[in-house]
């Protein structure tokens, strides 16, 4: 019983630890000197005040060229750049000028800076560009990636990387070669709940990790949207969200996949999956014996969860995956009885905090955390899945040919 309550004792001071995740940086490269002060207004015996550190002088953050004003361009990720502490938007690259005059009067970007695709080239003249974050359709990932690089740019670019596990290479060469830095949108793993479940999990909180269990489904509508297209999304709702269960089973635990079991399905007549697959279900083994079930749809109401199985306890998202309003709960024994902890951990601009740790990268010269190499394992993997649902067979994977993942964010926050 005493041992019990002392477990009991343990864990919750341990979930108090982890709201430490959402505490702001205190060294992450942001400018100290303009720190502003105000003294402490709440009693000592009240939880003390915390304040995010400064962003950098406008003239010190990385500029950034927006390729494709899209959705999460234009809805997520320039927004969020008013919660950035390092990066800013100097450029836009668009084929609808209009468009781009209107998007960069709100940016306070010159209208000189509005480039056609075509002159995409010139990014290279361009010295306020130091990086371009690339949110095209999948398929075109890759060519300007590679002509980002020639022009001597540092890549930030969306998921999935690209639609080829070869186009992913070609990507991660050119940009070697180039000596810039390769860095994929994953923002999930910037995302302050996700890492505090990466952490209980790598501290074995959850005991040995067993089971990872999760849907990430939508329901699509337009049938002539790209995303339905072969040629420009590469497949349907596997490489588009599908991709964040695979990915979240794979930087939750820290381990590869050896063999995958895949199955897909279009329901025929349905014009919205004439090229691209409606439905996916796939298993994940590991070497461990740890394993993943996941299911992803094109055509079920929108469902974003994921549970992770531990032999001592369970942890759940849900929702998982979105933008905003992500819930973790987290269960284990006490005295005989399942009990449940919320964990409470303020919710951070997933984008913003992707965003500052690609400038912060690029500022200190460091590696970034989702390097080009993670993308590349998760297309191989999108690619066995395919193959198992053609041939109707598991298929093994190598292990991957070197490090996926770069050192872990510098602040607590994500960044
Ligand atoms: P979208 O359709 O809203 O925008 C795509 C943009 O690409 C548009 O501005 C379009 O004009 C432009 N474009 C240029 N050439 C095109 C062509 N040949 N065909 C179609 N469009 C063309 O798409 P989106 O939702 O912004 O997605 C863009 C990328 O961002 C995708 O790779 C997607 O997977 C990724 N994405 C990531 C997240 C995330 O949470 N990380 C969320 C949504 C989308």
């Amino acid at each position: 019983m005493k041992q019990n309550q002392a477990l009991r004792r343990d864990f919750l001071r341990y979930v108090g630890t982890l709201a430490a995740l959402s505490a702001p940086a205190l060294s992450a490269g942001a400018s100290e000197k303009n720190r502003v002060d105000f003294p402490p207004i709440y009693d000592k015996s009240e939880k003390p005040e915390q304040t995010e550190p400064p962003g950098d002088p406008l003239n010190e953050r990385i500029g950034i060229a927006i390729v494709g004003l899209g959705r999460i361009a234009v809805n997520e990720m320039l927004p969020a750049f008013a919660q950035s502490k390092h990066a800013k938007p100097v450029a836009l690259i668009t084929g609808d000028r209009a468009k781009g005059i209107k998007i960069a009067h709100q940016y306070n970007i010159p209208e000189s800076a509005v480039l056609d695709y075509g002159d995409y080239d010139k990014l290279a003249q361009m010295p306020e560009v130091q990086g371009v974050y690339i949110a095209l359709p999948n398929s075109m990932h890759a060519e300007y990636t590679v002509r980002a690089a020639r022009a001597g740019k540092h890549v930030l670019c969306e998921k999935p990387m690209a639609t080829s596990a070869a186009d992913c290479q070609k990507m991660i060469d050119a940009c070697r070669k180039a000596g810039r830095k390769l860095m994929i949108a994953y923002r999930s793993q910037y995302e302050p709940l996700d890492r505090a479940l990466a952490k209980m999990v790598r501290e074995k909180k959850l005991g040995t990790l067993k089971e990872f269990i999760s849907v990430n489904s939508q329901n699509m509508g337009d049938p002539q949207h790209w995303r339905l297209k072969r040629a420009l999304a590469g497949g349907g709702a596997l490489p588009d969200v599908g991709l964040y269960c695979i990915n979240a089973a794979r930087f939750l635990s820290g381990e590869e996949p050896n063999e995958v079991i895949g199955n897909t399905w279009s329901t025929p007549g349905d014009a919205r999956f004439r090229e691209v697959e409606e439905s996916c279900q796939f298993i994940l083994r590991f070497p461990s014996g740890y394993m993943a079930s996941c299911t992803t749809s094109y055509a079920a109401h929108k469902s974003q969860t994921l549970r992770l199985n531990g032999a001592q306890a369970w942890a759940e998202m849900n929702p998982a995956y979105a933008y905003h309003g992500l819930k973790l709960k987290v269960v284990h024994l006490v005295d005989g009885n399942d009990e449940a902890s919320d964990i409470q951990i303020e919710e951070k601009n997933q984008f913003a905090a992707e965003m500052d740790h690609f400038a912060l990268c690029v500022q200190q010269n460091k590696d970034v955390h989702t390097p080009g190499e993670e993308g590349l394992q998760d297309q191989r993997i999108m690619e066995a899945i395919y193959e198992s649902a053609r041939t109707h067979r598991p298929v093994k994977l190598l292990p991957p040919s070197g490090r996926v993942r770069g050192p872990e964010p510098q602040s607590d926050g994500g960044t």
